[in-house]
Protein backbone atom coordinates (compact mmCIF):
# COMPACT_ATOMS: atom_id res chain seq x y z
CA UNK A 1 0.00 0.00 0.00
CA UNK A 2 1.93 3.39 -0.72
CA UNK A 3 2.34 5.72 2.00
CA UNK A 4 -0.30 8.66 2.27
CA UNK A 5 1.60 11.77 2.33
CA UNK A 6 -0.13 13.78 4.03
CA UNK A 7 -0.48 11.75 7.19
CA UNK A 8 2.91 10.72 9.64
CA UNK A 9 3.75 7.30 10.12
CA UNK A 10 1.01 5.53 12.08
CA UNK A 11 3.44 4.54 14.86
CA UNK A 12 4.31 8.64 15.25
CA UNK A 13 0.42 9.13 15.82
CA UNK A 14 0.26 6.39 18.32
CA UNK A 15 0.84 8.48 21.38
CA UNK A 16 -2.89 10.91 20.36
CA UNK A 17 -5.24 8.08 21.41
CA UNK A 18 -5.66 7.92 24.69
CA UNK A 19 -6.81 4.25 25.60
CA UNK A 20 -10.06 4.59 27.89
CA UNK A 21 -11.20 2.39 30.56
CA UNK A 22 -13.43 -0.36 29.50
CA UNK A 23 -17.09 -1.38 30.58
CA UNK A 24 -18.89 -4.31 30.39
CA UNK A 25 -22.44 -3.55 29.31
CA UNK A 26 -24.44 -5.07 31.91
CA UNK A 27 -26.84 -7.56 29.85
CA UNK A 28 -30.21 -6.62 28.62
CA UNK A 29 -33.35 -7.15 26.81
CA UNK A 30 -34.94 -4.41 24.49
CA UNK A 31 -38.26 -4.75 22.62
CA UNK A 32 -39.14 -1.32 19.89
CA UNK A 33 -42.47 -0.68 19.73
CA UNK A 34 -43.77 0.73 16.15
CA UNK A 35 -45.40 4.14 15.88
CA UNK A 36 -44.93 6.89 13.12
CA UNK A 37 -43.98 9.97 14.84
CA UNK A 38 -43.96 13.32 13.08
CA UNK A 39 -42.75 16.25 15.10
CA UNK A 40 -42.46 20.38 14.42
CA UNK A 41 -44.26 23.13 14.27
CA UNK A 42 -47.41 23.98 12.39
CA UNK A 43 -47.50 19.89 11.55
CA UNK A 44 -51.22 19.96 12.10
CA UNK A 45 -51.77 21.36 8.52
CA UNK A 46 -50.18 17.56 7.72
CA UNK A 47 -53.08 15.47 9.05
CA UNK A 48 -55.34 14.87 6.29
CA UNK A 49 -52.30 13.36 4.53
CA UNK A 50 -51.91 11.14 7.24
CA UNK A 51 -55.81 10.03 7.73
CA UNK A 52 -55.32 9.44 3.55
CA UNK A 53 -51.92 7.37 4.31
CA UNK A 54 -53.65 5.60 6.73
CA UNK A 55 -56.36 4.28 4.15
CA UNK A 56 -58.84 5.76 6.05
CA UNK A 57 -61.68 8.75 5.43
CA UNK A 58 -64.29 8.45 8.51
CA UNK A 59 -62.05 9.58 11.49
CA UNK A 60 -63.77 10.29 14.44
CA UNK A 61 -62.31 13.48 16.33
CA UNK A 62 -62.13 13.10 20.07
CA UNK A 63 -61.33 15.92 22.63
CA UNK A 64 -62.20 16.89 26.43
CA UNK A 65 -65.25 19.40 26.89
CA UNK A 66 -62.26 22.13 27.42
CA UNK A 67 -61.03 21.45 24.10
CA UNK A 68 -63.86 21.25 21.77
CA UNK A 69 -63.17 24.46 19.86
CA UNK A 70 -59.80 22.67 18.59
CA UNK A 71 -62.33 19.33 17.79
CA UNK A 72 -64.51 21.38 15.69
CA UNK A 73 -62.10 23.24 14.06
CA UNK A 74 -59.95 20.00 13.09
CA UNK A 75 -63.32 18.57 11.50
CA UNK A 76 -63.72 21.88 9.91
CA UNK A 77 -60.20 20.98 8.01
CA UNK A 78 -60.90 17.61 7.66
CA UNK A 79 -63.58 18.41 5.79
CA UNK A 80 -65.04 14.89 3.81
CA UNK A 81 -62.31 12.75 5.85
CA UNK A 82 -64.24 13.80 9.09
CA UNK A 83 -66.90 11.77 10.59
CA UNK A 84 -67.80 13.49 13.52
CA UNK A 85 -66.78 14.46 17.09
CA UNK A 86 -66.87 13.08 20.59
CA UNK A 87 -65.49 15.93 23.20
CA UNK A 88 -66.46 14.35 26.97
CA UNK A 89 -62.99 12.47 27.40
CA UNK A 90 -62.38 12.80 31.33
CA UNK A 91 -59.10 11.54 33.30
CA UNK A 92 -58.55 8.22 34.49
CA UNK A 93 -60.63 7.15 31.67
CA UNK A 94 -63.78 5.97 33.50
CA UNK A 95 -65.15 2.89 31.56
CA UNK A 96 -68.82 4.87 31.04
CA UNK A 97 -67.42 7.25 29.33
CA UNK A 98 -65.68 4.72 26.78
CA UNK A 99 -69.22 2.48 26.11
CA UNK A 100 -70.10 6.17 25.50
CA UNK A 101 -67.95 7.01 22.97
CA UNK A 102 -68.05 3.35 21.59
CA UNK A 103 -71.78 3.59 20.90
CA UNK A 104 -71.19 7.13 19.08
CA UNK A 105 -68.03 5.58 16.80
CA UNK A 106 -70.71 2.03 16.04
CA UNK A 107 -72.99 4.64 15.23
CA UNK A 108 -71.03 6.83 12.71
CA UNK A 109 -69.44 3.62 11.27
CA UNK A 110 -65.58 5.35 11.92
CA UNK A 111 -62.58 3.78 10.68
CA UNK A 112 -60.28 5.54 12.33
CA UNK A 113 -59.88 7.64 15.51
CA UNK A 114 -58.05 11.32 15.93
CA UNK A 115 -57.50 11.99 19.72
CA UNK A 116 -56.52 15.83 20.36
CA UNK A 117 -55.18 16.26 24.12
CA UNK A 118 -53.67 15.36 26.59
CA UNK A 119 -53.47 11.69 28.49
CA UNK A 120 -57.37 12.02 28.93
CA UNK A 121 -58.35 12.24 25.48
CA UNK A 122 -55.37 9.81 24.50
CA UNK A 123 -56.65 7.28 26.68
CA UNK A 124 -60.25 7.33 25.84
CA UNK A 125 -58.37 6.53 22.22
CA UNK A 126 -56.50 3.86 23.37
CA UNK A 127 -59.91 2.39 25.12
CA UNK A 128 -62.13 2.60 21.90
CA UNK A 129 -59.25 1.22 20.11
CA UNK A 130 -59.00 -2.03 22.69
CA UNK A 131 -62.48 -2.40 21.88
CA UNK A 132 -62.26 -1.90 17.91
CA UNK A 133 -58.85 -2.18 16.65
CA UNK A 134 -59.51 0.85 14.83
CA UNK A 135 -56.39 3.13 13.83
CA UNK A 136 -55.08 5.98 15.93
CA UNK A 137 -53.83 9.28 14.92
CA UNK A 138 -53.07 11.16 18.20
CA UNK A 139 -52.24 14.70 18.67
CA UNK A 140 -50.94 15.42 22.38
CA UNK A 141 -51.03 19.29 23.88
CA UNK A 142 -49.45 17.80 27.14
CA UNK A 143 -46.47 16.23 28.06
CA UNK A 144 -48.25 13.49 29.61
CA UNK A 145 -46.71 10.89 27.61
CA UNK A 146 -49.33 8.59 27.20
CA UNK A 147 -49.08 8.60 23.31
CA UNK A 148 -46.13 6.77 23.18
CA UNK A 149 -47.05 3.71 25.06
CA UNK A 150 -49.18 0.78 25.44
CA UNK A 151 -50.18 0.76 28.45
CA UNK A 152 -54.03 1.98 29.22
CA UNK A 153 -55.22 2.93 32.64
CA UNK A 154 -58.72 2.12 33.01
CA UNK A 155 -61.10 3.06 36.06
CA UNK A 156 -64.20 1.58 37.06
CA UNK A 157 -65.83 1.45 40.82
CA UNK A 158 -63.29 3.73 42.18
CA UNK A 159 -60.18 1.45 40.84
CA UNK A 160 -57.95 2.23 38.70
CA UNK A 161 -56.21 -0.70 36.51
CA UNK A 162 -53.95 -0.60 33.61
CA UNK A 163 -52.65 -3.36 31.07
CA UNK A 164 -49.94 -3.54 28.61
CA UNK A 165 -51.25 -4.31 25.03
CA UNK A 166 -50.21 -3.52 21.41
CA UNK A 167 -53.61 -3.28 20.50
CA UNK A 168 -53.71 0.47 22.17
CA UNK A 169 -50.37 1.56 20.55
CA UNK A 170 -51.03 4.83 18.14
CA UNK A 171 -50.06 4.07 14.63
CA UNK A 172 -49.29 8.00 14.38
CA UNK A 173 -48.38 10.61 16.92
CA UNK A 174 -48.49 13.87 15.40
CA UNK A 175 -46.66 16.02 17.93
CA UNK A 176 -47.45 20.29 16.60
CA UNK A 177 -45.50 22.59 18.86
CA UNK A 178 -47.79 25.45 18.20
CA UNK A 179 -50.75 23.57 20.31
CA UNK A 180 -49.06 23.10 23.38
CA UNK A 181 -48.46 26.79 23.37
CA UNK A 182 -51.81 27.57 25.12
CA UNK A 183 -51.28 25.29 27.86
CA UNK A 184 -51.67 27.05 30.89
CA UNK A 185 -48.84 27.26 33.43
CA UNK A 186 -49.94 25.12 36.56
CA UNK A 187 -50.82 22.34 33.77
CA UNK A 188 -47.27 22.80 31.86
CA UNK A 189 -45.76 22.46 35.14
CA UNK A 190 -47.38 19.77 36.31
CA UNK A 191 -47.46 17.81 33.25
CA UNK A 192 -43.50 18.15 33.10
CA UNK A 193 -42.62 16.95 35.99
CA UNK A 194 -45.28 13.72 35.66
CA UNK A 195 -43.25 13.28 32.05
CA UNK A 196 -40.13 13.46 34.16
CA UNK A 197 -41.43 10.73 36.33
CA UNK A 198 -41.34 8.32 33.52
CA UNK A 199 -38.14 8.70 32.36
CA UNK A 200 -37.13 8.20 36.15
CA UNK A 201 -38.94 4.98 36.42
CA UNK A 202 -37.00 3.63 33.31
CA UNK A 203 -33.48 4.56 34.64
CA UNK A 204 -34.50 2.14 37.39
CA UNK A 205 -36.52 -0.16 36.29
CA UNK A 206 -35.65 -3.96 36.82
CA UNK A 207 -36.07 -4.09 32.62
CA UNK A 208 -33.79 -0.88 32.02
CA UNK A 209 -31.52 -0.64 29.12
CA UNK A 210 -29.03 1.18 27.67
CA UNK A 211 -30.78 3.08 24.80
CA UNK A 212 -33.89 3.62 27.32
CA UNK A 213 -31.48 4.93 29.86
CA UNK A 214 -29.77 7.41 27.44
CA UNK A 215 -33.27 8.57 26.23
CA UNK A 216 -34.29 8.98 29.93
CA UNK A 217 -31.45 11.60 30.65
CA UNK A 218 -31.81 13.81 27.61
CA UNK A 219 -35.90 13.84 28.46
CA UNK A 220 -35.41 14.87 31.69
CA UNK A 221 -32.81 17.60 30.99
CA UNK A 222 -34.79 19.09 27.97
CA UNK A 223 -37.75 19.02 30.64
CA UNK A 224 -35.80 20.54 33.62
CA UNK A 225 -33.98 23.18 30.92
CA UNK A 226 -37.83 24.46 29.67
CA UNK A 227 -39.61 24.46 32.76
CA UNK A 228 -37.89 28.21 34.12
CA UNK A 229 -38.00 29.41 30.52
CA UNK A 230 -41.93 28.48 30.72
CA UNK A 231 -42.65 29.91 33.59
CA UNK A 232 -41.32 33.34 32.75
CA UNK A 233 -42.75 33.30 29.65
CA UNK A 234 -45.37 30.72 28.18
CA UNK A 235 -44.87 31.83 24.94
CA UNK A 236 -40.98 30.63 24.33
CA UNK A 237 -41.21 28.79 21.29
CA UNK A 238 -37.57 26.89 21.85
CA UNK A 239 -38.66 25.93 25.19
CA UNK A 240 -42.47 24.82 24.23
CA UNK A 241 -40.34 22.72 21.83
CA UNK A 242 -37.83 21.65 23.99
CA UNK A 243 -40.72 20.40 26.59
CA UNK A 244 -43.14 18.40 24.15
CA UNK A 245 -39.48 16.28 22.80
CA UNK A 246 -38.64 15.62 26.06
CA UNK A 247 -42.59 14.79 26.76
CA UNK A 248 -42.22 12.38 23.25
CA UNK A 249 -38.53 11.09 24.95
CA UNK A 250 -40.17 10.38 28.58
CA UNK A 251 -43.39 8.87 26.98
CA UNK A 252 -41.19 6.38 24.97
CA UNK A 253 -39.27 5.57 27.98
CA UNK A 254 -42.24 4.63 30.07
CA UNK A 255 -43.73 2.58 26.86
CA UNK A 256 -40.37 0.91 27.21
CA UNK A 257 -39.62 -0.38 30.38
CA UNK A 258 -41.62 -1.15 33.45
CA UNK A 259 -42.96 1.34 36.45
CA UNK A 260 -41.89 0.72 39.83
CA UNK A 261 -43.68 2.59 43.47
CA UNK A 262 -43.87 6.04 42.29
CA UNK A 263 -46.22 4.96 39.23
CA UNK A 264 -48.15 2.75 41.24
CA UNK A 265 -48.50 5.67 44.44
CA UNK A 266 -50.13 7.68 42.10
CA UNK A 267 -52.12 5.00 40.25
CA UNK A 268 -53.77 4.52 43.67
CA UNK A 269 -54.20 8.45 44.42
CA UNK A 270 -55.97 8.88 41.55
CA UNK A 271 -57.72 6.02 41.04
CA UNK A 272 -59.01 5.53 44.33
CA UNK A 273 -58.92 9.09 45.81
CA UNK A 274 -59.85 10.95 42.73
CA UNK A 275 -56.49 13.18 42.92
CA UNK A 276 -55.46 14.96 39.78
CA UNK A 277 -53.25 13.17 37.42
CA UNK A 278 -50.40 15.76 36.83
CA UNK A 279 -50.59 17.55 39.38
CA UNK A 280 -50.05 13.98 42.17
CA UNK A 281 -47.33 13.11 40.25
CA UNK A 282 -45.85 16.62 40.90
CA UNK A 283 -46.24 15.88 44.42
CA UNK A 284 -45.03 12.48 44.63
CA UNK A 285 -42.00 12.51 42.74
CA UNK A 286 -39.40 13.98 44.96
CA UNK A 287 -40.60 11.76 47.70
CA UNK A 288 -40.74 8.38 45.69
CA UNK A 289 -37.44 9.00 44.68
CA UNK A 290 -35.73 9.61 48.13
CA UNK A 291 -37.61 6.24 48.84
CA UNK A 292 -35.51 4.38 46.06
CA UNK A 293 -32.45 6.62 46.49
CA UNK A 294 -29.93 4.13 48.30
CA UNK A 295 -31.28 1.35 46.27
CA UNK A 296 -30.92 2.89 42.99
CA UNK A 297 -27.23 5.16 43.20
CA UNK A 298 -26.36 4.55 39.84
CA UNK A 299 -30.09 6.27 38.56
CA UNK A 300 -29.66 8.86 40.98
CA UNK A 301 -26.80 9.92 39.60
CA UNK A 302 -28.14 10.19 36.38
CA UNK A 303 -31.03 12.04 37.08
CA UNK A 304 -28.99 14.57 39.37
CA UNK A 305 -26.52 15.07 36.03
CA UNK A 306 -29.70 15.43 34.10
CA UNK A 307 -31.17 18.10 36.37
CA UNK A 308 -27.67 19.68 37.05
CA UNK A 309 -28.37 19.15 40.49
CA UNK A 310 -26.20 17.20 43.22
CA UNK A 311 -29.42 15.15 44.67
CA UNK A 312 -32.13 14.06 42.47
CA UNK A 313 -34.57 13.81 44.87
CA UNK A 314 -34.12 17.25 46.36
CA UNK A 315 -33.17 18.85 42.75
CA UNK A 316 -37.19 17.40 42.12
CA UNK A 317 -38.60 18.81 44.91
CA UNK A 318 -36.73 22.56 44.12
CA UNK A 319 -37.86 21.97 40.66
CA UNK A 320 -41.72 21.64 41.20
CA UNK A 321 -41.22 24.44 43.74
CA UNK A 322 -39.47 26.73 42.22
CA UNK A 323 -41.49 26.78 39.35
CA UNK A 324 -45.20 26.95 41.42
CA UNK A 325 -46.05 23.55 41.20
CA UNK A 326 -47.77 21.76 43.88
CA UNK A 327 -45.92 19.94 47.17
CA UNK A 328 -48.57 19.32 49.13
CA UNK A 329 -51.11 16.16 48.67
CA UNK A 330 -53.38 18.15 51.51
CA UNK A 331 -53.37 21.07 48.51
CA UNK A 332 -54.71 19.03 45.59
CA UNK A 333 -57.59 16.95 47.56
CA UNK A 334 -56.39 14.42 49.97
CA UNK A 335 -57.97 14.07 53.11
CA UNK A 336 -55.84 13.02 56.41
CA UNK A 337 -58.13 10.73 57.26
CA UNK A 338 -57.40 8.56 54.09
CA UNK A 339 -53.86 8.38 54.55
CA UNK A 340 -53.95 4.81 55.98
CA UNK A 341 -56.26 3.56 53.45
CA UNK A 342 -53.89 5.04 50.52
CA UNK A 343 -50.80 3.23 52.47
CA UNK A 344 -52.76 -0.02 52.45
CA UNK A 345 -53.74 0.06 49.01
CA UNK A 346 -50.25 1.18 47.40
CA UNK A 347 -48.58 -1.53 49.46
CA UNK A 348 -51.14 -4.08 47.93
CA UNK A 349 -49.90 -5.75 44.47
CA UNK A 350 -46.86 -3.85 44.18
CA UNK A 351 -45.02 -3.04 41.23
CA UNK A 352 -41.64 -4.37 40.76
CA UNK A 353 -39.37 -1.68 42.39
CA UNK A 354 -35.53 -1.57 43.62
CA UNK A 355 -36.27 -1.10 47.18
CA UNK A 356 -38.70 -3.55 48.33
CA UNK A 357 -42.05 -1.91 49.23
CA UNK A 358 -41.95 -1.29 53.19
CA UNK A 359 -45.44 -0.46 54.78
CA UNK A 360 -43.88 1.88 57.42
CA UNK A 361 -41.43 3.41 54.97
CA UNK A 362 -44.43 4.01 52.63
CA UNK A 363 -46.12 5.74 55.50
CA UNK A 364 -43.66 7.88 56.40
CA UNK A 365 -43.35 8.64 52.41
CA UNK A 366 -47.05 9.78 52.11
CA UNK A 367 -47.05 11.24 55.07
CA UNK A 368 -44.31 13.76 53.74
CA UNK A 369 -45.93 14.12 50.44
CA UNK A 370 -49.23 15.41 52.79
CA UNK A 371 -47.67 18.18 54.21
CA UNK A 372 -45.16 19.26 51.78
CA UNK A 373 -42.11 18.72 53.44
CA UNK A 374 -38.56 18.03 52.02
CA UNK A 375 -38.13 13.97 50.98
CA UNK A 376 -36.73 12.04 53.25
CA UNK A 377 -35.88 8.68 54.15
P1 LIG B 1 -55.56 15.90 30.62
O1 LIG B 1 -55.50 15.19 29.34
O2 LIG B 1 -56.68 15.53 31.55
O3 LIG B 1 -55.62 17.46 30.36
C1 LIG B 1 -55.86 18.35 31.47
C2 LIG B 1 -56.69 19.54 31.01
O4 LIG B 1 -55.88 20.36 30.18
C3 LIG B 1 -57.90 19.13 30.17
O5 LIG B 1 -58.99 19.93 30.52
C4 LIG B 1 -57.44 19.41 28.76
O6 LIG B 1 -58.52 19.70 27.91
C5 LIG B 1 -56.55 20.62 28.96
N1 LIG B 1 -55.51 20.79 27.95
C6 LIG B 1 -54.72 19.84 27.43
N2 LIG B 1 -53.85 20.38 26.57
C7 LIG B 1 -54.09 21.70 26.52
C8 LIG B 1 -53.50 22.78 25.82
N3 LIG B 1 -52.46 22.64 25.01
N4 LIG B 1 -54.03 24.02 26.01
C9 LIG B 1 -55.06 24.21 26.87
N5 LIG B 1 -55.64 23.22 27.58
C10 LIG B 1 -55.16 21.97 27.40
O7 LIG B 1 -54.21 15.77 31.44
P2 LIG B 1 -52.91 14.85 31.25
O8 LIG B 1 -52.15 15.05 32.49
O9 LIG B 1 -52.27 15.10 29.96
O10 LIG B 1 -53.48 13.37 31.22
C11 LIG B 1 -53.88 12.69 32.37
C12 LIG B 1 -54.46 11.34 32.02
O11 LIG B 1 -53.54 10.64 31.17
C13 LIG B 1 -54.70 10.43 33.20
O12 LIG B 1 -55.91 9.77 33.05
C14 LIG B 1 -53.52 9.46 33.15
O13 LIG B 1 -53.80 8.25 33.75
C15 LIG B 1 -53.30 9.34 31.67
N6 LIG B 1 -51.92 8.96 31.31
C16 LIG B 1 -51.76 7.73 30.73
C17 LIG B 1 -50.51 7.32 30.35
C18 LIG B 1 -50.35 5.99 29.68
O14 LIG B 1 -49.28 5.64 29.24
N7 LIG B 1 -51.40 5.20 29.57
C19 LIG B 1 -49.38 8.14 30.54
C20 LIG B 1 -49.59 9.39 31.12
C21 LIG B 1 -50.88 9.78 31.50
Amino acid sequence: MSANPDVSKRSDLAGNIQQLPGVIMDSFVYEGLASRVVFGFGTLARLRDEVRRLGCSRALVLTTAAQRNRGEDIVAELGNLAAGLYSNAAMHTPVEVTRDALKFAQELEVDCLIALGGGSTIGLSKAIALHTDLLQIVIPTTYAGSEATPIIGQTENGLKTTQRTLKVMPEVILYDVDLSMTLPLQMTVTSAMNAIAHAIEALYSKDANPLISTLAEQGISALARALPRLTSDLTDKEARSDALFGGWACGVCLGAVGMSIHHKLCHTLGGSFGLPHAETHTVVLPHAVAYNAEAAPEAMARIARALGVSDAAQGLFDLAYVNGGPTRLADIGMYEADLPRAVELACSSPYWNPRPIEQDAIRHLLNNAFKGVRPSN
